[in-house]
């Protein structure tokens, strides 16, 4: 292997930054005899929640299994209205850090209900943001992840169209098209972000460049799991890690230069730690 080419924006955006920043406050400064909380994983990378853990952040399945009194950290994600009135019904000190990007999710769905549209979302329905924006919704609801489940939805009056941030541009626009002709009143809300579109726009720019990207990030990483997708339909060969244990000299045999990208949720850490391994072998 000769070169090794990074691609231009990789690892933590802002709304993850921003969630990680307010744990580590919480753990380190003021009341820190409060326990801090999180409910489910924080971030979708084991070895940042594995950090975060030893520096004394607990981790709850559920509001249920949040003890009275302690502080909850909301993650990027969001949760639905009913965990946060749960939450709050238990008397905890609740520190919101849902993404920016994620809330004007919630909103227009809210919204949009509320004015009488039947909401579509288009999204991974297991995936935390997608419950969490689906809690803003009064009225009805379906999640779609692709254009055939699209069009076997009935045909409707008022439609709107929403997003989940992480998701790529042309199925919106996909998915636009099918809806378009199911109902009577589209509305598309683009709710992706610019971080995910960025993250995917470099790894679009090692295209040609590269003949391999190492992309590094947490399995249960939406957007990571997109930058794999857009690197491997654009013909180039991945290797997916989260650590770098997981290094294969064995894939790196014959390649001249090797991309690195990384998902939105993995530490500047981890992704020094796992070039400069790669730089040695
Ligand atoms: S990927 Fe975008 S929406 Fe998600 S946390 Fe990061 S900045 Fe927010």
């Amino acid at each position: 292997m000769k070169e090794i080419v990074m691609a231009e924006r990789a690892g933590f955006c802002f709304g993850v930054k921003r969630a990680v920043d307010a744990i580590l406050e919480a753990l380190t400064v003021g009341e820190t005899d409060r326990a801090v909380w999180t409910i489910g994983m924080p971030i979708h990378n084991p070895q940042e929640v594995a950090r975060l853990r030893s520096m004394g952040l607990r981790v709850a399945k559920d509001a249920s299994e949040v003890p009275p009194g302690v502080r909850v950290l909301i993650r990027a994600h969001g949760e639905s209205r009913a965990v946060l009135n749960e939450l709050r019904e238990k008397g905890v000190c609740v520190i919101d850090t849902t993404c920016p990007f994620v809330r004007r999710a919630q909103d227009l769905a809210n919204s949009l209900s509320d004015e009488g549209y039947h909401i579509v979302l288009l999204g991974d329905r297991n995936h935390p943001e997608i419950r969490s924006i689906m809690g803003y919704v009064d009225g009805g609801i379906d999640v779609v992840a692709d254009e055939a489940e699209a069009e076997r939805l009935p045909k409707r009056g008022r439609v709107a169209l929403i997003s989940q941030t992480t998701q790529q541009e042309e199925r919106l626009s996909s998915v636009a098209a099918v809806l378009v002709r199911r109902a009577g009143e589209l509305r598309v809300c683009n709710t992706i972000c610019r971080a995910t579109m960025e993250r995917q726009d470099a790894v679009r720019a090692l295209v040609g460049r590269v003949d391999g990207v190492v992309l590094i990030g947490g399995r249960e990483s939406a957007n990571t799991g997109k930058l794999r997708n857009i690197a491997e339909s654009n013909g180039l060969d991945v290797l997916w890690i989260e650590s770098a244990e997981e290094l294969d000299r064995g894939w790196f045999e014959g390649r001249q230069r090797i991309g690195i990208a990384a998902g939105a949720s993995t530490p500047e850490w981890l992704i020094t730690e796992i070039s400069n391994k790669i730089a040695r072998m």
